[in-house]
């Protein structure tokens, strides 16, 4: 029997890679535009990081994540999420210390235990941000912005972003007794997952996707009939912004988010292009996280966009991406007597910064152009018994069909000259 790769987790290879390149290479263009610094860390952390830091009660926590005992016998977990490790990080290292700002941003894989499906994977990745030290709306619209102009700069349209606001931690505090409270009256009519929630983590029954809760949910006492004036100031001021920046915005009083750390600000990227994967990306306003890993008050502000589900977007709107502009050389050699010739050319083509290919299972010359035509290069150069007595080369290219002999001292010359 053959070994295959682990159910939902994907090999990303062949035409998919250069959008994957695409992706990677915009989002580090905007995080530089908006002066994030990138972040590694390592994949592996240990499981208190994500059970103190995403929470007991999340789905990540309570039944996707890879946890295991390593071989001296701790317990640890394959990443689920990005936050916790960053802000594991910056107390770990002290980075607060030297500055009041953190702007950090991230990139690659996580990994839950969810069911597979399209759109949802085992091992998926992720681009993020975290604009680490200010309380203040100009840091959530910052980051909002970010993911946005991520967005639009890859050509996606057909999302929508969604914010809301849970208020500050005592308002939502106060919300989630009154909720309790709520639902335990309701609590025969509501599903068994939201039955089982709604205790531990009861906000999550509002943004339940089955029909029996969201009759209830419709219903519940509002959030922001609870707000006080630190609650309503924010969130009126990232809504002025982000009518200031043109972004537009619906309002989804239910939308909380599966983490228990946000407060105040959070959001979602929404697309109807995806079917039932339909969250893009998303983030919020995370001020109590800090304080729960140790590391005091230090408010933050953060989101992520999933890869895989930005370029099934991409996809959905645009259809498959178009083959790739003819680029590059293929040397093509004629006889055994060539075999050194090419791998010279080659070296100096290459050193010269050329992207640059030739045959290495010693074919015919019709296969070579073969090769060479499924390579889709923009130039060919070929060398055979007479260039090499005369030392030069022909020069096709591939695009117009033209073909010149050249002197070999003056392949760098011509071919920077065309490409
Ligand atoms: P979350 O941390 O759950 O808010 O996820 C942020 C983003 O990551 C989502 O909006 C998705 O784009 C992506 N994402 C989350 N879980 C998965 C998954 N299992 N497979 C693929 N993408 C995911």
């Amino acid at each position: 029997m053959s070994i295959t790769a682990i159910r939902g987790m994907r090999d990303i290879y062949g035409p998919e890679m250069r959008q994957w390149h695409r992706a990677e290479s915009i989002f580090r263009d905007v995080a530089d535009a908006f002066a994030y610094e990138e972040f590694r860390t390592p994949i592996l952390e240990s499981t208190d990081l994500f059970k103190r830091g995403v929470g007991e009660e999340t789905d990540i926590v309570g039944k996707e994540m890879y946890t295991f005992d390593d071989r001296g016998g701790d317990s640890v977990t394959m990443r689920p999420e990005m936050t916790a490790p960053i802000v594991r990080a910056c107390i770990e290292h002290s980075l607060l210390h030297h500055s009041p700002t953190l702007r950090l941003w991230y990139g690659g894989p996580q990994f839950r235990y969810d069911r597979p499906q399209k759109g949802r994977y085992r091992q998926f990745h992720q681009f993020g941000a975290e604009c680490i030290g200010s309380p203040h709306p100009e840091a959530d619209i910052e980051i909002i912005l970010l993911a946005h102009e991520t967005l639009r700069r890859f050509g996606v349209s057909k999302f929508q972003l969604e914010i809301n606001s849970l208020g500050t931690s005592d308002v939502r505090l106060r919300y989630r007794q009154a909720l309790v409270e709520f639902l335990t009256a309701h609590e025969s009519a509501l599903s068994e997952d939201s039955r089982r929630r709604m205790h531990a983590n009861p906000l999550r029954v509002l943004d339940s996707k089955e029909e029996s809760d969201r009759r209830i949910a419709a219903g519940a006492p509002r959030l922001e009939d609870f707000f006080d004036e630190a609650s309503s100031d924010h969130f009126r001021a990232v809504r002025t912004l982000l009518d200031v920046a043109g972004i537009p915005y619906v309002v989804n009083p239910h939308l909380v988010r599966g983490l228990d750390y946000y407060n105040h600000t959070v959001f979602e990227f929404t697309t109807d292009a995806l079917g039932s994967q339909n969250a893009i990306g998303g983030g919020g306003r995370y001020d109590p996280l800090f304080a729960m890993l140790g590391g005091g008050e230090v408010p933050a502000v953060g989101f992520s966009i999933g890869i895989e589900r930005l370029l099934l977007l991409w996809e959905a709107e645009h259809g498959q991406m178009a083959t790739a502009e003819p680029h590059g050389i293929y040397i093509i050699g004629i006889g055994d007597d060539a075999r050194i010739p090419v791998q010279l050319i080659m070296l100096r083509l290459r050193r010269a910064g050329h992207h640059v290919v030739s045959d290495i299972q010693r074919r015919s010359v019709k296969a070579q152009m073969k090769d060479a035509n499924r390579a889709a290069v923009a130039y060919t150069v070929m060398i055979g018994e007479s260039e090499i007595k005369t030392s030069t080369v022909v020069l096709k290219n591939m695009v117009t069909g033209e073909q010149q002999t050249i002197a070999q001292s003056e392949i760098e010359r011509v071919v920077s000259q065309h490409e």
